[in-house]
């Protein structure tokens, strides 16, 4: 994939520095970008940035190039890179760290459907069933036509359960999707309202030169 050349002018330090406030953050600077964690990662070769790229483009604070790339939703959370990292960087923790701010942020990547089909799924049912995760999220993406005969072969083999095991009792999980939701909720909220003040900013010392113009000119 060719990617575009990263200017001195995208770098954003609010951000940089809102990661590094987080529980992940505080051992990110330290970063010696030595690849193991990519070494490590099964899917790095899916992924916009590797994991490694990831951590160096928040410490330069790339915001939009870390928040739109498909390596937060690509990575499959398997730990492999957190467990190796010599210096105790958890880009695991950093991909589940960065995926809410994007939300928050409005920004949509593709490969979020596979988030949204397996946290359904676990919300109704209160486990994973590989059939129901693979039945829908066929269903939003097309492409998995492709993967039909391999999904009977494992069917026949019986690798593929149609069987879906439900936890008896949900409430509680219903109750932590709930303050999950409400939170993201109230970030989109507050983000509305800066984006509204942003926006009424201009305005408003336009309304007062005018005033003063106006004065001015009685006088
Ligand atoms: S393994 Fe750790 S120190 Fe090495 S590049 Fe990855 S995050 Fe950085
Ligand atoms: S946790 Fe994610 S980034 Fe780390 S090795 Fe596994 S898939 Fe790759």
């Amino acid at each position: 994939m060719k990617k575009e050349p990263i200017l001195p002018e995208s770098r954003d330090t609010t951000f940089r520095d809102q990661v590094l406030k987080t529980h992940v953050g505080e051992k990110i600077p330290t970063c010696m970008q030595c690849g193991i964690c990519v070494g490590s990662c099964p899917v790095s070769h899916e992924m916009d940035y590797t994991p490694r790229q990831l951590v160096r483009m928040v410490q330069l604070g790339l915001k939009k190039e870390v928040l739109s790339s498909n390596t937060i939703w690509i990575c499959t959370a398997c730990f492999s890179c957190s467990v190796r990292c010599p210096r105790g960087i958890h880009p695991t923790e950093l991909m589940e760290t960065l995926k809410p701010i994007a939300i928050a942020e409005g920004i949509i990547n593709k490969n979020a459907k596979f988030d949204n089909v397996f946290s359904s799924v676990i919300k109704n049912n209160g486990r994973a069933s590989e059939f129901l995760l693979i039945s829908r999220y066929s269903m939003t993406e097309l492409g998995m036509i492709k993967q039909l005969p391999f999904g009977l072969a494992m069917m026949a083999k019986g690798k593929l359960p149609l069987s879906i095991d439900r936890m008896e009792n949900t409430r509680e999980l219903e109750a932590i999707f709930k303050l999950g939701e409400k939170s993201g909720e109230q970030k989109i909220e507050n983000k509305d309202i800066k984006e509204k003040d942003k926006d009424k900013e201009p305005q408003e010392t336009k309304m007062q030169e005018n005033e003063n113009e106006k004065v001015e000119a009685k006088k």
